[in-house]
């Protein structure tokens, strides 16, 4: 879809949580915060609880079965996610079970004209959310967090860099690891002598298509060595 067919702001985020102050600060900052005051992006942050009902307006209980923590319950979600979503809205719940993050999939993702992300606290949400409401289970690792805020904040970040208009240059995504199935090359700025370590000449030399090269040859060396699973597949990729 090209830029003018979807409309602004490029990308509508709706973050539902019990927490919703807690990123307030990582938003306001750098690339995202730029990308935020620009209206690039726009993003709602909400508490789960606004969908709750009665005095306490509780929003989680004890799991059917027994066992340690609290479960969210259906009702404050389902109703958030029904009120929250439009035509076209991709509704993604972050837990270690899902689908692994990467660079492809935030790339994929920051095409989508509207998300919602839903973040798990305690031992999760009732899995009857999970399949009636949540289109897409992303996991950023294999590791258990607290709770989801930190897991959003990552695949927000890992999305945004690939709405266009967000990062300066777009040049940048261009170099970095994982785009075009290679690890990133070394950089270097001033000055040219550290602690007895030198610039590589070749950067100070001014001479544009060998530096490309140079840099080329150095993702392949750090690919092949660091990450012998992308190496191979770069290299077969290459063959076809
Ligand atoms: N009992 C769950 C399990 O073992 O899969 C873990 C629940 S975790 C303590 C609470 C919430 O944190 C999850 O519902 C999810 O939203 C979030 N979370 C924790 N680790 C995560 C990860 N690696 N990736 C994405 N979300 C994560």
């Amino acid at each position: 879809m090209g830029e003018g067919e979807r409309g602004w702001p490029l990308l509508r985020v709706d973050l539902l949580s019990l927490f919703p102050r807690m990123l307030d600060s990582f938003l306001a900052e750098s690339v995202l915060g730029r990308a935020l005051r620009a209206g690039v992006i726009s993003l709602s942050s909400h508490s789960i609880r606004n969908w709750a009902t009665g005095r306490h307006l509780i929003a989680d209980d004890r799991p059917f079965g027994g066992g340690a923590g609290m479960v969210l319950k259906p009702e404050p979600i389902c109703r958030a996610i029904d009120s929250l979503r439009g035509e076209g809205t991709k509704v993604i719940y972050l837990c270690p079970d899902g689908v692994p993050l990467n660079a492809a999939l935030a790339e994929s993702l920051a095409r989508e004209r509207h998300l919602i992300l839903l973040c798990g606290h305690y031992e999760g949400i009732d899995e009857r959310i999970r399949k009636s409401r949540v289109d897409l289970e992303v996991s950023i690792g294999e590791y258990v967090l607290t709770n989801g805020l930190l897991p959003a904040a990552v695949l927000l970040d890992a999305i945004c860099r690939h709405v266009p208009g967000v990062l300066g240059e777009a040049e940048s995504l261009r170099q970095d690891s994982f785009h075009g199935g290679l690890l990133t090359f070394p950089q270097y700025t001033r000055p040219e002598l550290f602690e007895g370590m030198a610039v590589p000449d070749i950067l100070l030399s001014g001479h544009h298509k060998k530096i490309d090269e140079w840099r080329r040859e150095r993702q392949e060396e750090r690919t092949r060595l660091r990450r012998p699973d992308l190496w191979e597949k770069y290299v077969n990729g290459s063959k076809n």
